[in-house]
């Protein structure tokens, strides 16, 4: 296989679909070389079928909103890779989700999922429908369109769908319920993220946030650092952020920035629980603006207008908002103002150039599809509580969420240990899931 040949290909059908060509271009740079040592591999022609999803519905969603004005987005499910386990991934609603960015995010998935040691294989799926600004009557009525369209797609043992950015708990609701009006199957597992009281496992909000601390974590410990009383600087505001904010907090680091698409809050004594709590309600109330913090606590957070987290001084950056959030020149300020670690907490939230420029100013880093993958194993954890029926303890799913995060980091570690020591996540992380999937698919044979 040829990383050069195989990208010429695609690029010639998909040449539009720049993130999911990015996506498939930094995985199979980092497998190149040991892909070629299997010809198993290259007879099964491995990588030409891995790159394609199985298969993707696209769907029209009609919804009425507040006006009583008839409203049409387009809704889609990637069914990407089943060769471990039922699809699973997440629903994203954002006004910029197109097919390239949910066949990247499907692709990222099939292995992340891999990494997490469950049998989960991966998708992706959403709307081009905003959030932003709607009521929760229009944001349940849009939900039930959906749902209306996705619901004879998707099932327990078949494909198990979960939130994304501008999909959360209240989102998830609205789906499952619709969900179960139409199929009148009343088994809770068909997507995870659910409430508490109606098979939702205790933690899943948190643990996408607390799975990257537990990583960043290691990383840390394995180069001898310690994570206590360092400087945050996060980016977004939303679910994932508010996890991250709250483990680094607890673990004694102090998170000194949060952003949002109007600009950053610098916060330059460390976010508090209160405000911490304050960022569901920013989530919540579908404003999408950071500043909302600013005017609630004036004293501790200071807003300026269109600048990102990476504008503010920190040892360590944790990108958790939205795909190539943090560029070349992003990179280059971070590291002029000292920073050394850069765990990607949003899936592929850095741009190749600014992976390029901390892997070549030696600081740590590491990629999404590791440093994020606890979400989706509590959801994992979610689905065998749902289908045993039983519902685990905080304790519980904690201590098996360290268990994951732990065995992710020896994976990345086994694939992407240098010769002179340190790790490359990146490399680790992408060999580490493709093997899994490449030999199940092996296995299987050709289908
Ligand atoms: N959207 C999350 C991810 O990117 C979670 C998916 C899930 O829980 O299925 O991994």
């Amino acid at each position: 296989m040829k990383v050069s040949e195989i990208m010429t290909a695609l690029e010639k059908k998909y040449g539009h679909e720049q993130e999911y060509l990015q996506a498939v271009r930094e995985v199979l740079e980092s497998i190149e070389e040991v892909y070629n040592q299997h010809p198993e591999f290259e007879k099964a022609k491995i990588v030409e079928r891995i790159v394609e999803p199985d298969r993707i519905f696209t769907f029209r969603v009609v919804w009425v909103d507040d006006k009583g004005e008839v409203q049409t987005n387009l809704g889609y499910r990637v069914q990407f890779n089943a060769a471990i386990g039922p699809y699973k991934g997440g629903l994203r609603f954002h006004k910029a989700v197109t097919p390239s960015m949910l066949k990247f995010l499907g692709f990222e998935q099939t292995f992340k999922n891999a990494l997490t040691t469950l049998p989960m294989g991966g998708g992706k799926g959403g709307s081009d429908f905003d959030p932003k600004g709607k009521s929760d009557a229009e944001i349940m009525r849009f939900c039930q369109a959906f749902m209306l369209e996705l619901w004879r797609n998707i099932g327990p043992d078949t494909d198990v769908p979960a939130g994304d950015v501008g999909v959360g708990g209240r989102e998830i609701g609205y789906l499952t319920g619709m969900y179960k009006k139409l199929a009148r199957e009343y088994n809770t597992g068909v997507l995870t993220g659910k409430g508490m009281t109606w098979g939702g496992s205790i933690l899943r909000p948190e643990a996408t946030g607390y799975g990257a601390l537990y990583f960043t974590n290691q990383v840390l410990k394995t180069a001898g650092k310690d994570i206590k009383g360092k400087t945050i600087a996060l980016s977004g505001f939303g679910n994932v952020a508010w996890g991250a904010a709250k483990k680094a907090t607890e673990l004694g680091a102090k998170v000194v920035a949060i952003s949002g698409p109007d600009g950053v809050c610098h916060i330059p004594d460390g976010i508090t629980q209160d405000m911490i709590d304050y960022m569901l309600v920013m989530r919540s109330s579908n404003r999408d603006i950071v500043s909302m913090m600013a005017d609630k606590f004036p004293d501790k957070a200071f807003f300026t207008a269109g600048k990102k987290a990476w504008s503010i001084k920190c040892d360590i950056a944790l990108p958790c908002a939205f795909q190539n959030e943090l560029t070349g020149e992003d990179a280059k300020e971070l590291l002029a103002n000292g920073t050394w670690c850069c765990c990607e907490v949003s899936n592929m939230g850095c741009r190749p150039e600014a992976i390029h420029e901390f892997q070549k100013a030696g600081i740590l880093f590491a990629p999404g599809k590791a440093v994020n993958a606890g979400g989706v194993a509590t959801s994992g954890l979610e689905m065998t509580q749902n289908a045993s029926h039983i519902s685990w303890t905080a304790e519980e799913v904690d201590a098996k969420l360290h268990h994951i995060m732990s065995s992710i980091h020896e994976q990345c570690v086994k694939y992407g240990r240098r010769p002179d020591g340190t790790i490359d996540y990146v490399k680790g992380a992408n060999i580490a899931g493709f093997m899994k999937v490449a030999t199940a698919m092996l296995e299987q044979g050709t289908i």
